[in-house]
């Protein structure tokens, strides 16, 4: 039969595709997004530059000036290379591709990021998710019993961790190093907000350990640029993954040019940071909800009715991200991404009515 259900691999097909919620004309705190646009005199800028861009040419694949300015934004050492992705989505998929020897296993912490697994799944891997502590803090007798029975080629950590929002011990994680077989990749999308956390200043001590990174949540989700940071033995190999043009000529461009100008990016940052303080504050005053420690520009919550609560704020124009019936520990809490002081507001009064 020439059928997709006879051809197409069972595992692909009994994925789901990434969800991404219709939000035309609503207040959008579902996606980690920063909530500012650029200012004009910024924007203005941008397009003049993107103007002397030779479309019709394929882009520089080494893309020099965008990763000089990436290395210069994030503070990246010399002794390190660096691998640009079309968002690092594409980056945990050239990671989990190059170790994907039949049989071998990734490892992650659920709940996590889902795309380990899509990622370990379209490869053709297996994918051990070792679940977190209720709290959602790590069980690191748990993670390393799964790494001793299943010996797995790679292993990620979300630092800090999507959907829960915090950081997990530093000297864990490098006890987690040390004791894996495989490389563990370091995954800091949300490394603006977690007061300094990182891990990159290891990367280059351990043969087994990268940093992935991406500009999404510093205001730049929709350049898609993500990046892989580590020794050059490692990128040598990612290297031959990637496509040959996978950032496009005017992203690139883009990236370099508005890296250049982070001092509005940090500004923003820090109002999300402030904002952050303030929506926490608020959810422990409201007696029903638990509230979970965030080192990111989301928190997680818990609700008496999560699903109830989603689409009373749906019903109010304000989209937040449900999670009740994706994980046992997730049930009933919603993910509200940190927006502008008066998005979280109307946020919060919607939630407190909700709430009832
Ligand atoms: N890693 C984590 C932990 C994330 O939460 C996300 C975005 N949801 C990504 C990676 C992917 O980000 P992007 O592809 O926009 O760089």
């Amino acid at each position: 039969m020439k059928t997709p259900a006879s051809l197409v691999r069972d595992e692909i097909r009994a994925l789901t595709a990434y969800h991404v919620s219709p939000a035309e004309g609503m207040v959008k705190l579902d996606a980690m997004e920063n909530p500012y646009r650029l200012p004009a005199r910024i924007a203005e800028a941008l397009a003049r530059r993107l103007a002397e861009v030779p479309v019709n040419r394929y882009p520089d694949p080494a893309a020099p000036g965008l990763k000089a300015r990436l290395r210069e934004a994030m503070g990246i050492d010399d002794s390190l290379e660096v691998l640009v992705g079309n968002g690092s989505d594409e980056i945990l998929q050239i990671v989990t591709l190059a170790l994907a020897r039949p049989g071998a296993a990734v490892l992650s912490v659920e709940p996590s990021f889902v795309v380990y697994r899509m990622a370990a799944l379209a490869a053709g891997m297996r994918y051990v998710g070792v679940p977190l502590k209720e709290d959602f803090t790590l069980d690191e007798r748990a993670v390393m019993a799964a790494i001793e029975r299943e010996r797995p080629a790679l292993t990620w950590i979300a630092y800090p961790n999507n959907p829960t929002g915090n950081l997990f011990p530093r000297e864990a994680i490098l006890r987690i190093v040390a004791a894996s077989p495989g490389l563990v990749a370091v995954d800091e999308a949300y490394y603006a907000f977690s007061g300094g956390a990182s891990m990159l200043a290891e990367v280059g001590r351990h043969p087994n350990l990268i940093v992935v990174r991406t500009v999404s949540k510093l205001g730049l989700a929709g350049l898609r640029l993500g990046l892989a940071i580590g020794a050059r033995e490692w990128l040598h190999e990612f290297e031959k993954l990637r496509m040959p043009y996978n950032v496009g000529s005017l992203n690139a461009a883009a990236g370099e040019f508005l890296l250049g100008e982070r001092a509005e990016l940090e500004r923003q940052t820090r109002a999300i940071l402030a904002e952050r303080t303030r929506l926490e504050a608020a959810l422990d005053a409201m007696p029903r909800v638990r509230r979970f420690p965030s080192a990111a520009n989301f928190i997680l919550a818990r609700v008496p009715d999560g699903p109830g609560a989603f689409e009373a704020l749906r019903a109010r124009g304000i989209l937040v991200r449900t999670f009740h019936g994706s994980h046992p520990l997730l049930a009933h809490s919603l993910r509200l991404t940190v927006g502008t002081p008066d998005e979280n507001t109307r946020m919060l009064e919607a939630l407190t009515t909700a709430l009832g």
